[in-house]
């Protein structure tokens, strides 16, 4: 399980018991990604759960802490977009897995409003365990205007002991009225010398986790996978003059929907550079020189366009080399 082998940050440690000495029942977590919303979230309710917890969190021996190692809770409902659920290792429920399996439809990428019907009838339940109840929702934002107001009601008026988490990286596409029903914490942005000693911790070479952590813009998760991901830093470094060049190579193994990230990070450097700010995620000497601000701002929507539907390219190798002839071209642009 991934969060078996990933050492708890020192900061999300802080966090959690910051959060656990304050009441409440329903905590929304809040800030950009890869900061551990779903990490604390986790942790919350593993406290919340827990047989024998103390100030710091879980105990990690329980039944209530193994029932959640194994996935298996009968007091937890976690509610997340399928993909989000089949990637970190959550069971979905009976009908939804048979669905999947034959091939009736893909897993969803926003929470359907049958589970959420599921999670309302489960606060509703006794607690099977005797500890209380608790429902975590990551990321909060991938619920539409049904799923929302079906959660809203049961915030507004918890059935007693039920206990809400809703983690999220984009907390203003939230409905105000779900926001106000929530306790706000917004995620702690850890000192960079906290960040590369944790990585450390977790077996990255000092000088690969300063460059990861610059290519993904100072973010502690992000930083992880992306070491963990085999790419090099280099690989990383020579990514701008590559793509100049227009060779696709410079794009690695990479599916469109990561390939497509890491030009919005290129163009939003050249954007920044055109402009006399410090670049964020690649270092001042790797840059090309930036074309027009007009040609930057043309690439930067014809790149969020692109974002939306990266996720069914007809072709994932023609979609490649389409994104790297339109960048090569914006790069050579003179107007
Ligand atoms: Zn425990």
């Amino acid at each position: 399980m991934s969060e078996a082998t990933v050492a708890l940050a020192p900061w999300i440690a802080v966090q959690r018991t910051s959060l656990l000495a304050q009441r409440g029942h329903a905590w929304l977590l809040q800030g950009p990604s890869g900061l551990g919303q779903y990490t604390l979230g986790m942790e919350l309710v593993r406290a919340w759960l827990c047989d024998a917890p103390t100030a710091q969190g879980a105990c990690g021996n329980c039944g209530s802490c193994h029932a959640i190692d194994v996935r298996t809770h009968a007091d937890l409902c976690v509610l997340m977009p399928e993909v989000q659920m089949m990637a970190l290792g959550w069971p979905l429920s009976e009908k939804a897995q048979a669905d999947i399996d034959d091939k009736k439809r893909k897993p969803s990428r926003e929470i359907r409003v049958e589970a959420m019907r599921d999670a309302v009838e489960f606060a509703q339940r006794t607690s099977a365990r005797g500890r209380g109840k608790a429902v975590l929702v990551y990321p909060a934002e991938q619920m539409n205007h049904i799923t929302a107001n079906a959660l809203l009601k049961t915030l507004e008026e918890p059935p007693g002991d039920v206990r809400f988490v809703l983690a999220s990286e984009a907390a203003h596409q939230l409905l105000p009225t779900i926001r106000s029903r929530c306790l706000g914490h917004t995620m702690v942005w850890p000192a960079e010398a906290d960040m590369l000693q944790w990585l450390a911790g977790q077996g990255v070479e000092p000088a690969a986790a300063a460059a990861h952590l610059r290519a993904a813009g100072g973010r502690p998760d992000d930083t992880l996978a992306l070491a963990r991901s085999g790419r090099s830093p280099q690989a990383w470094a020579a990514l701008p003059q590559g793509i100049a060049r227009g060779d696709v190579a410079a794009l690695g193994d990479w599916a469109p929907a990561q390939a497509i990230d890491a030009l919005q990070k290129l163009c939003h450097d050249l954007l920044a550079a055109s402009m006399g700010a410090a670049p964020r995620y690649f270092a001042p000497g790797d840059l090309p020189k930036p074309p027009p601000l007009g040609a930057l701002t043309r690439w930067s929507r014809a790149l969020a366009k692109e974002a939306r539907t990266a996720d069914h390219p007809f072709n994932a190798g023609l979609m490649l080399e389409a994104l790297v002839a339109q960048a090569r071209n914006i790069l050579h642009s003179r107007h």
